[in-house]
């Protein structure tokens, strides 16, 4: 391919993709006076946290989503970026079959798995390592309340995008990386326009995908897993039968999550909620009426009544591919200028950053 650069620049890092992570990495190392660009591919900002516009709503969350328990990111999600965090209410649960769970307590059932399985190969080190440092690692007996903007990931989208615009951080939409090479101390990051850029660091998350990352002339093995996240937004009359805000539903064979996101209607007086369900999209190519099917689930669940009717509906899909745990091994040990940042939970990619985030200056003037 006849590669042409961008500009003889070279950067100090170059982000690929603009997951809030790298949004307000971005940010801290331009308040450093580092040179900074972030890459993305897709046509907006944010990720997995961008909005989707449905009409006549306007603009919400694309997905189910939910923030981790972590009072200090809370703080300074609410601080660094100037947005109001609620008190979700009813606080979330967890349905398996005909039992309720706090959302809280299952997070609390999956440490302890953790915690027994590394008993169980007697890695002492590791487990020490996980109570120690890992923001997951608690056993509340009662379960924290769990906090999300009030206007949702909309708000949350709204204020990382005016961060990139306070701080002059450069983002080159519906632009693809394809490869990236280091020789001779700086990274060539290739474009799947032909263009290239350099620069000294690279940074990655689990969902930068990338067909090639050489690092002098060796090639480090990639494996990926492909996740396509498909999401229904059902406009209904009134409201839901009964009040919830983020249900995780297990052992059901289409729908996986369902939230109730009606406060992030632009017009609160229309009359309408929006339920928004998560399907697995493997299971809806073999469902003939995945409506009929999804509204069956929720008149079960008694999130809304046989007469309530749904008066729209929306769907969308977003596909990722996530680096699996070998690669991001190899990733880490490769070299100091490829950073790589472990992101699959918001929060705790938060909390990976946070002290040298604060350090920097992330926090507003007026409240460090
Ligand atoms: C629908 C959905 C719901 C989710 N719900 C939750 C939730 O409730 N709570 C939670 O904590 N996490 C949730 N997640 C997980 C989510 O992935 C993380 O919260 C977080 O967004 C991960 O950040 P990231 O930057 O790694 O990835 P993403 O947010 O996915 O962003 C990666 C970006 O990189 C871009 N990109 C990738 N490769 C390239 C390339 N080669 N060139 C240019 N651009 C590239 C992609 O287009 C994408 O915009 C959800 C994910 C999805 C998709």
């Amino acid at each position: 391919m006849n590669q042409q650069p961008t500009n003889n620049f070279i950067y100090d890092t170059v982000y690929i993709g603009s997951g809030p992570v790298h949004i307000l990495d971005a940010c801290a190392e331009t308040l450093k006076g580092k040179k900074v660009l972030i890459i993305e591919e897709r046509d907006k900002p944010c990720g997995a946290w961008q909005t989707v516009r449905i009409d006549p709503i306007g603009d919400v969350e694309l997905g189910c989503h939910i923030w981790s328990y972590n009072k200090k990111v809370y703080k300074f999600i609410a601080e660094a970026l100037n947005v109001q965090l609620d008190k979700m209410t009813p606080q979330p649960i967890i349905i398996n079959g005909n039992s309720k769970l706090s959302y809280d307590h299952k997070m609390a059932i999956g440490v302890f798995k953790v915690c027994a399985n590394l008993i169980k190969k007697r890695d002492f080190k590791g487990l020490v390592k996980f109570i120690t440092q890992h923001p997951a690692a608690r056993f509340p007996i009662i379960p924290k309340h769990y906090l999300y903007p009030n206007r949702g990931s909309k708000e949350f989208e709204e204020k990382l995008v005016q961060l990139l615009a306070t701080n002059k951080v450069p983002v080159q939409l519906n632009s693809k990386s394809i490869s990236v090479e280091y020789t001779n101390n700086t990274w060539k990051i290739s474009q799947e326009n032909g263009t290239f850029l350099q620069t000294k660091n690279v940074q990655l998350t689990t969902h930068a995908n990338l067909k090639n990352i050489l690092v002098n002339q060796v090639k480090i093995p990639q494996v990926y897993h492909k996740t396509t996240f498909t999401h229904y937004h059902l406009i209904i009359k009134g409201k839901p039968a009964k009040p919830f805000s983020y249900i995780r539903i297990m052992k059901d064979p289409l729908i996986h999550r369902v939230s109730d996101i009606s406060s992030q209607l632009s017009n609160l007086n229309t009359g309408l909620s929006v339920i928004l369900v998560g399907v697995f999209a493997e299971k809806l190519n073999e469902t003939l009426k995945p409506l009929d099917c999804i509204r069956a689930k929720l008149i079960e669940l008694k999130l809304i009544t046989e007469a309530q009717e749904i008066i729209n509906y929306h769907s969308n899909s977003f596909s990722s591919q996530q680096m699996d745990a070998s690669t991001r091994e190899q990733l880490n040990r490769a070299i100091p200028s490829l950073r790589f940042t472990q992101t699959t939970d918001l929060i705790y990619g938060f909390h990976q950053h946070l002290a040298r985030w604060k350090k920097e200056g992330l926090l507003r003037q007026d409240t460090k």
